[in-house]
């Protein structure tokens, strides 16, 4: 089979690897329809965090059951199924307190495992990882593409409002409008959030913001926008989510939230990791959030997205095949696309 092979920075290559199979019980094997790529896979394409040459890249996926492991009882070979970005047991501690982002036999898709940008997967502890999509999505190209989202970049932008604690009523800060911030819009107006407020610069993303749900855009950089947000919301904002990772973006966070509000972070940290511990003491500030359960979450997001009531699909706005994923690394890259679809 054909798969996403990381060769180094810059280069992600098509290469024929050893066709998908089970080799525990638990497993199942999964032709994949869909895929995506992330921001966080831009970071080794970048030459920023450890990634190895060889290794198997991609964790946005889903897919059709070609074979089962003797143990599988949930899913048969024929079902549609979508995966989240991390695969996990389902019977351990944080699983069953559904953190499975922190499950003690789990994983990510890539990162020297199974990955993603391929055309088949072995897809690990099959019955807790995989949720099997209605046989009414099969035919509907466009509830598909609404439903890809939710292996994890809906599901980061959720988890990111609800370690926030958006209320009804509440005055949201976002920080990032990247795949994950747009979210993070979707998932604050889900929520009841009446101002949502976006800090971004991309006309077009922006854009897309308002169309989610967004009711302010801040487009100044560097000093002007803390004062900038600070006057709008009268003294800062009910909840911000940082959907960055960057130490400006967490000390800003920090600094717009009004006095006894939360912080709802989801980038991931890339930076000192300095946070202003004084202005959360003296203000109150609480700080949640980290790697989204997304497989926790996905039952709740994917009964949204069936009724109707939630399409993230608007933030995959190139659509490449395997051959040509190369190029959906480079227009994420250059900023010509905001997030790639990968059709195996
Ligand atoms: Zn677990």
């Amino acid at each position: 089979m054909r798969a996403a092979i990381f060769r180094g920075v810059f280069d992600i290559q098509v290469e024929q690897i050893p066709d998908a199979t089970i080799l525990e019980p638990t497993d199942a094997v999964v032709r994949i329809t869909h895929a995506s790529i992330c921001g966080t896979d831009l970071w080794p394409y970048r030459g920023q965090g450890p990634y190895q040459p060889g290794w198997q890249i991609g964790h946005e996926w889903m897919g059709i059951i070609e074979d089962i492991g003797s143990e599988v009882q949930s899913i048969k070979p024929g079902d549609r199924v979508i995966a989240s970005y991390d695969f996990c047991d389902g019977t351990c501690e944080f699983c069953q307190k559904g953190l499975d982002s922190a499950c003690l036999q789990g994983g990510l898709w890539g990162y020297g495992n199974e990955g993603g940008q391929a055309e088949a997967i072995r897809a690990r502890f099959a019955d807790a990882t995989l949720v099997a999509l209605p046989s009414s999505v099969e035919a509907d190209e466009a509830l598909l593409k609404a439903i890809l989202p939710l292996t994890d970049n809906m599901a980061a932008g959720h988890h990111a409002a609800v370690s926030a604690a958006v209320r009804p009523g509440a005055v949201v800060v976002i920080i990032g409008d990247g795949a994950v911030g747009l979210c993070g819009i979707l998932a604050a107006h889900r929520l009841g959030a009446e101002r949502i407020i976006i800090l971004g610069h991309q006309a077009q993303r922006l854009a897309l913001a308002r169309q989610f749900g967004a009711t302010d855009v801040v487009t100044s950089r560097g000093e002007q926008t803390l004062p900038e947000v600070i006057e709008m919301t009268g003294g800062g904002a009910d909840a911000v989510l940082e959907c960055v990772g960057s130490e400006e973006a967490i000390n800003m966070a920090v600094n717009m939230t009004r006095p006894g509000g939360t912080v709802g972070f989801v980038g991931a940290p890339h930076g000192s990791g300095q946070i202003p511990l004084g202005r959360m003491f003296s203000s109150n500030i609480g700080l949640r959030g980290g790697l989204a359960p997304a497989r926790a979450y996905l039952p709740e997001l994917l009964g949204e997205v069936l009724a109707g009531r939630l399409d993230p699909s608007p933030i995959l706005d190139v659509t490449v095949s395997l051959a040509e994923v190369a190029s959906g690394y480079a227009a994420m890259d250059q900023r010509h696309a905001t997030k790639v679809m990968v059709r195996p």
